[in-house]
């Protein structure tokens, strides 16, 4: 039988109505003929309420703990679920991410997946059970239990969708599809109907929470159809899957912005080889993820470098880069967490030129200062200020003509 594998994420499961609602749409999967599994989030909110609950108790909370404690989270939801479809009269059983047989590596709050061993599953579905599985979970394989990041419900379903070969992943959100930008800031975005896996992992990656993007990349390197719908209408959503050539006509696909970025600067660095190279080695050995990069000339023999990162990670950088700074005898270290991540993504910029320039006059004409940029094939990102972000969102799908007027505009003419 073929299988199907379905996520919801947390605003799907946020009340008792909600899961009754999830359980009936289940249950049709599986009367079609299905064999299908669940992949569940924790309570909208939850897993924030946890994380809250660990600093008032401890300033610095052991990220074992933090696991133990956040994995409790889907537990709920996916005991709730079974319950419902029970109660509807038809079969199935819920299971933890060790349940499952995710192994993953030991690194606590953002596990890697090392394998999974879906035999208990595999076995449940051939007695026509639904499995509900606990997302963004699983376990070393010495039974410490693991969770695999932020969002990471997304990731679990589509690993599992790619070791249990599925038909499809069905991603139900509470929004029907992918949009070109996210839509509570862009009033006017319009749903994509498909969108190829690297543009979903570029605008994944820089902003749009929609999609988590190592579940993209996952979907992307095992071939996972992947189809992101409303838990709360029947309307076709956003595919994910192969780019196809037709796709390069279109230059930029969506937009998006990232907030939760910020920038530490070295200043007065004395200007000589092997000195960038020095300080990106400490960061990096530190495991701290270096985004964006400037170095700019401030007085003769001196040098200012800056560098992005994660927000989450601006303590621990802070720390780094005061040590090097006094190895180097660089003049000081500051941070900023007031920047925002303002970013254009498309496979026809490959093709096209004048984007850039495009996008630059879109932030000027909102008197919006870049202060960083970055390209790659298929994107080009500004850093500017955070107030700004969700102007410049709206400015740059303005400019790019991606919002649902300008089609409307465009069909009159014709
Ligand atoms: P879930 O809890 O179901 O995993 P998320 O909150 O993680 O849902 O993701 C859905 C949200 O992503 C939407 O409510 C929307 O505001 C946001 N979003 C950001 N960018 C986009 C985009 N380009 N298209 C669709 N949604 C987006
Ligand atoms: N509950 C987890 C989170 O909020 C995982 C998820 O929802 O995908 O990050
Ligand atoms: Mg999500």
């Amino acid at each position: 039988m073929a299988v199907i594998v379905q996520k919801y994420g947390g605003s799907s499961v946020s009340s008792p109505e909600r899961i009754r609602t999830v359980a009936r749409r289940v249950i049709e999967a599986r009367k079609v003929g299905y064999d299908t599994v669940v992949v569940v989030s924790a309570i909208g909110g939850t897993t924030d309420e946890l994380v809250k609950l660990a600093y008032q108790v401890t300033d610095s909370p052991s990220e074992r703990e933090i696991d133990v404690l956040i994995s409790t989270g889907e537990q709920v939801s996916v005991a709730l679920l079974a319950m419902a479809v029970h109660s509807l009269g038809y079969e199935a059983i819920s299971f933890t991410g060790s349940q499952t047989g995710i192994v993953t590596d030991s690194a606590h709050t953002r596990a890697r997946i090392m394998k999974i061993e879906p035999e208990k599953i595999k076995n449940e579905l051939s007695l026509g059970k639904i499995v509900i599985v606990a997302g963004f979970q699983g376990t070393t394989q010495d039974s410490e239990i693991t969770t695999l990041g932020r969002g990471a419900s997304d990731l679990t379903a589509i690993a599992l969708g790619a070791v249990l070969k599925a038909e499809v992943v069905e991603i139900y959100t509470d929004v029907d599809g992918v949009y070109t930008a996210d839509p509570k800031v862009a009033k006017d975005a319009r749903k994509l109907p498909v969108i190829s896996y690297d543009e979903m992992l570029e605008m994944a990656s820089l902003g749009a929470q929609v999609m988590q993007s190592r579940a993209v990349e996952f979907a992307k390197k095992f071939n996972v159809p992947v189809h992101v719908r409303s838990s709360f209408s029947k309307d076709a959503g956003t595919l994910i899957r192969e780019e196809a050539k037709s796709m390069e006509k279109i230059v930029v696909r969506g937009v998006t912005a990232n907030k939760s970025e910020a920038k530490v600067s070295l200043l007065g660095v004395p200007d000589r080889p092997g000195i960038a190279a020095l300080i990106f080695k400490r960061l990096a050995d530190d495991d701290i993820n270096i985004d964006m990069i400037v170095q700019n000339v401030s007085e003769v023999g001196k040098s200012d470098i800056s560098f992005t990162i994660e927000g989450s990670d601006l303590k621990r950088t802070v720390a780094v880069a005061e040590k090097v700074a006094k190895d180097i005898g660089a003049r000081e270290v500051s941070s900023d967490e007031n920047i925002a991540k303002v970013s254009i993504v498309g496979l026809g910029m490959r093709s096209h030129s004048g984007i850039a320039a495009k996008m630059f006059s879109a932030l000027a004409g909102e008197n919006i200062n870049i202060e960083m940029i970055s390209t790659s094939e298929i994107k080009i990102s500004c850093i500017i200020r955070k107030k700004l972000a969700d102007k410049a969102v709206k400015a740059l799908h303005a400019k790019f003509g991606l919002g649902k007027q300008r089609k409307a505009r465009r069909k009159k003419k014709k």
